[in-house]
């Protein structure tokens, strides 16, 4: 098959969250699986720029935006045996010339274009394409600019793929906002607002939610984010694909970035001294004490969705429990900044927590090979990747019960699993008593099991693309 994703990021160039690493891992083991696979972006030229990547201009085409046209470069970078091609519009709003991924208010113009684009682009191609999978609500336009423009044209798509990543993000905007732009063609849009995503889930063949639980979740009120009728409605064409992670970058086995290897075959004792050995190097780093205390991390997004509330109190069970936190977090959210800043203020004196506020992908491979435990209290969470990247790297996951992390963690103490599942540790509500005594109970089990059985049992565990990819591939066997 020849598989097409539309994206915003791809790892590790253009990455700002799981989304990146998805695109990278799923596209990288589609090859493997035999598949041609092409993956169209934007040009975020200053983002790329860090990387001398060894792009080759490829072609220009010209998209028409009403009555103005623009040209538009194509860089293409052969990586993974994957086609990736970066649309560099010459236009004189400058998508996507900042030093960002994400523009806030002018994404809706931008990705827009970025979809018109893309089309056009396999139209110039004249390629037969067998699946276009595309991904949240930026590229969600794509599936009925193809039936109304594209498929008129000669473009030939056999079936559409939406994969949602995260509901709460649905490109709500103005039906001006496309008309204005460029999208006048569109005659099927009746309503003044409208929910980009919204069209995405109706027009497209399938729709992917990024794990089974999620798949579930977001049918209902609670956490359908005003669209759970609207995915009732298509629940026939509604599928929960687990996302894995990308086991070439994610490998404590040669992980360049940390300084002691380890893997899942050596001896439990040899994993644990080798973990050991990364956590005082971390500690060094970070001038933390070297004392014999469990270490906790918490590498995230600080966006509500993963709680801020239940980290900033994890922070604080766990120095009260007499253990050691490291917290690597970034967000654009200034409240959210702000309380975590007086936190970090109230803690300077005690040097077993470390608040540190940037996106440091380097610095997180080693809390991930260091760290006893890694927490993800998220309110709703689609799949998550941490928790996975976690286990790989023999760090025990402290999670809450929702979506992904539902379908990936069973409690070390939950004896209607058998006991071959259980891997973590997990909390059912949101709450500070139920996260007060998980983590209390990850401290007794570290404090009692002074082998660590947990941690080479955790690393067997299979979360490689190469099984997910395969539910894709017969996924998009099955519509075409
Ligand atoms: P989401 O996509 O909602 O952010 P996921 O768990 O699916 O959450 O993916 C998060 C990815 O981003 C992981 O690869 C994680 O290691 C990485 N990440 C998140 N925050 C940071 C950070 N501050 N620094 C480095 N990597 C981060």
């Amino acid at each position: 098959m020849h598989i097409v994703n539309i994206a915003t990021e791809i790892a590790p160039y253009a990455k700002v969250g799981g989304l990146g690493d998805v695109i990278q891992g799923l596209s990288a083991a589609l090859v493997k699986k035999k598949h041609k696979v092409t993956v169209i972006l934007p040009f975020y030229e200053k983002i790329l720029k860090k990387y001398k990547l060894p792009l080759k201009k490829e072609s220009s085409f010209i998209l028409s935006e009403g009555d103005l046209n623009h040209k538009n470069d194509v860089y293409i970078l052969e990586k993974w045996g994957v086609k990736i091609v970066f649309i560099d519009p010459i236009h004189p709003k400058k998508y996507f010339k900042k030093n960002l991924i994400y523009d806030k208010d002018n994404d809706i113009k931008r990705f827009l274009y970025l979809s018109k684009a893309a089309l056009k682009y396999l139209l110039t191609k004249n390629e037969k394409i067998d699946i276009v999978n595309i991904h949240d609500w930026h590229t969600s336009i794509v599936p009925l600019l193809y039936k109304n423009i594209y498929k008129k044209r000669g473009l030939e798509i056999k079936k559409i793929v939406l994969t949602i990543h995260n509901l709460s993000y649905q490109g709500k905007c103005l039906k001006k906002d496309l008309k204005n732009i460029f999208l006048q063609e569109i005659k099927n849009i009746k309503t003044s607002h409208v929910n980009l995503l919204k069209l995405g889930i109706t027009h497209s063949d399938a729709i992917v939610a990024v794990s089974p639980t999620y798949a579930k979740d977001i049918t209902t009120k609670k956490y359908g984010c005003n669209l759970e009728k609207t995915l009732q409605k298509q629940r026939k064409k509604l599928f929960g694909i687990l996302n894995g992670i990308d086991t070439n970058i994610w490998t404590p086995q040669k992980d360049p970035f940390i300084p002691c290897h380890f893997e899942k075959k050596l001896l439990l004792n040899k994993i644990v001294l080798a973990k050991e050995k990364n956590k005082n190097k971390l500690r060094e780093l970070l001038n933390i004490p070297l004392d014999n205390k469990p270490l906790v991390s918490c590498i995230t997004r600080l966006v509500p969705q993963k709680s801020p509330p239940l980290i900033k109190a994890a922070i604080l069970r766990t120095i009260k429990n007499k253990g050691q936190f490291i917290l690597l977090g970034s967000s654009n959210i200034k409240k959210i900044m702000d309380d975590f800043k007086n936190l970090k203020n109230k803690l300077k004196k005690n040097k077993n927590a470390v608040l540190n506020f940037e996106y440091n992908d380097k610095l997180s491979h080693l809390i991930y090979a260091a760290s006893d435990f890694i927490i993800v209290p998220s309110i709703f969470e689609p799949c998550g990747l941490t928790q996975m990247i976690a286990m790989r790297y023999g760090s025990i996951p402290i999670v809450r019960k929702t979506g992904g992390l539902a379908d990936t963690v069973f409690d070390v103490d939950d004896e209607s699993k058998p006991t071959s599942h259980r891997n973590g540790f997990l909390f059912e509500t949101p709450t500070l008593i139920e996260l007060y005594s998980t983590l209390d109970r990850a401290f007794d089990y570290w404090h009692k099991n002074s082998k660590k059985t947990l941690v080479k049992k955790i690393m067997q565990i299979d979360f490689s693309w190469t099984r997910s990819a395969q539910r894709y591939i017969n996924l998009y066997k099955s519509l075409i």
